[in-house]
């Protein structure tokens, strides 16, 4: 077995991945950058969606293990005083892999420039350059509402903690095959009207989006920010390919949530 680490770049997240690669120093595991079979990432949640994106095209050999060196994390659960537990378990047990659904996001243009695809593991949010996105949404190909406001998320189950959660969206257990679309500051007047709720779409439902008023937007693809010129639609759901975690041990998303949001659950 092959393993990396990714290290968040502080002295803490540093240290703790110098410790990591002692910890693995005599057993038949070998450190590889390029070729891993297991990615540790050490920092946050946002070390994790940085490592997922490197990683991007070899995601179905790889499986992600995040430790924390801030605050817990949804992928980064690990604390750094259980290193030599983690290390011990990931040499000497057999790997057991979960694996979560991610969202497809094809960008379509009008000037004949060719569509771009990106998968985003938490979501897309698409803002507009100057004032409010105007857009015609349709799902499975029918016009749902026409959206006029701040912006658009579109997040995976996984990313549903994250700025669907600031958004008053539902948090989805990732087990759920499903995309989220929630609105920012949506203007509801006598002209646009939209539904004002999340909307949960399942595996088989395609969300559009149509620009009525501009064609340059600004889309974030996880922590990556882009602007886009001449869009003639967005198009989401959910990808053909999934991301997957090593289960080293048992740790339920709702605890997870549970002791992010809430905190730790008291003793009876
Ligand atoms: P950042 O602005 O430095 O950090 C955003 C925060 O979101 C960090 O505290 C990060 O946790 C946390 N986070 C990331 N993924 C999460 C998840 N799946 N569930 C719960 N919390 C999560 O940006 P970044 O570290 O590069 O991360 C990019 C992400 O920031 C985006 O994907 C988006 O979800 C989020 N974001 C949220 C808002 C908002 O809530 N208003 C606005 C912009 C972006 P760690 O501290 O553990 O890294």
């Amino acid at each position: 077995m092959k393993y990396a680490i990714q290290s968040k770049g502080d002295d803490r997240s540093n240290e703790t991945r110098d410790k990591i690669i002692r910890c693995f120093e005599g057993y038949q595991i070998e450190y590889d950058d390029v070729n891993p079979d297991i990615v540790i990432t050490v920092g946050g949640d946002g070390t994790l969606l940085h490592a997922f994106h490197q990683y991007l095209n070899t995601l179905q050999k790889i499986a992600f293990v995040g430790v924390h060196t801030g605050h817990l994390g949804f992928y980064a659960d690990w604390r750094t005083t259980e290193i030599e537990e983690l290390v011990y378990k990931i040499v000497h047990d057999p790997l057991r892999i979960v694996r979560y659904p991610l969202l497809e996001v094809v960008i379509k243009y009008h000037n004949g420039k060719p569509d771009e695809r990106y998968l985003a593991l938490n979501e897309c949010t698409v803002k507009s350059e100057v004032g409010s996105v105007v857009m015609d949404i349709k799902i499975k190909d029918d016009l749902f509402e026409t959206f006029r406001g701040d912006g658009l998320c579109i997040s995976t189950p996984s990313g549903s903690t994250a700025y669907n959660k600031s958004l008053t969206g539902a948090i989805i257990h990732p087990s759920i095959e499903a995309i989220q679309l929630a609105e920012m500051a949506s203007i509801n007047n006598r002209v646009y009207r939209t539904i004002g709720s999340p909307l949960v779409m399942p595996k088989e439902h395609v969300l559009k989006l149509y620009p009525l008023k501009n064609s340059k937007y600004h889309i974030s693809i996880d922590h990556i920010f882009l602007v886009h010129n001449d869009v003639k639609s967005i198009h989401c759901r959910v990808a053909p390919e999934k991301i997957q975690f090593a289960r080293i041990r048992s740790f339920p998303f709702w605890n997870r949530v549970r002791d992010s949001f809430i905190g730790k659950k008291k003793d009876i």
